[in-house]
């Protein structure tokens, strides 16, 4: 059990930098962020890179920088991003299944008809 805490732990390490700059596609940014649900060690590596990505440009040009409120707001804006794309996903989808039954419908009609 261990073991696979630790490969885990090293591939979302990995992912950090893609997640940070939104390369990831959406499973892997879902599975990304549940590991950060459950992982301390691995929110506290995320806010060391965080504060290297986000935090270093904006300190050398004297912005301020807040690095758990800014962090927390990637956070949710990933998955704001992810749930938006998963109902656009769904509603293709429920188009999709009303066209089928429409034509299906319309062709039984046919049938009925003529
Ligand atoms: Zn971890």
């Amino acid at each position: 059990m261990k073991k696979r805490r630790e490969i885990v732990c090293k591939r979302f390490e990995e992912l950090i930098p893609a997640f940070l700059e939104d390369r990831l596609n959406d499973a892997a940014a879902e599975d990304f962020l549940s590991h950060f649900d459950s992982c301390r060690s691995c929110r506290e590596e995320l806010s060391i890179q965080y504060l290297v990505y986000a935090g270093l440009p904006k300190l050398e040009t004297g912005e301020t920088f807040h690095l758990n409120r800014e962090l927390a707001e990637t956070i949710t804006a990933a998955r704001e991003r992810i749930l938006r794309r998963k109902k656009l996903g769904f509603c293709a989808y429920s188009m999709e299944i009303l066209t089928i039954v429409a034509v299906g419908i319309s062709a039984a009609l046919m049938v009925f008809f003529f």
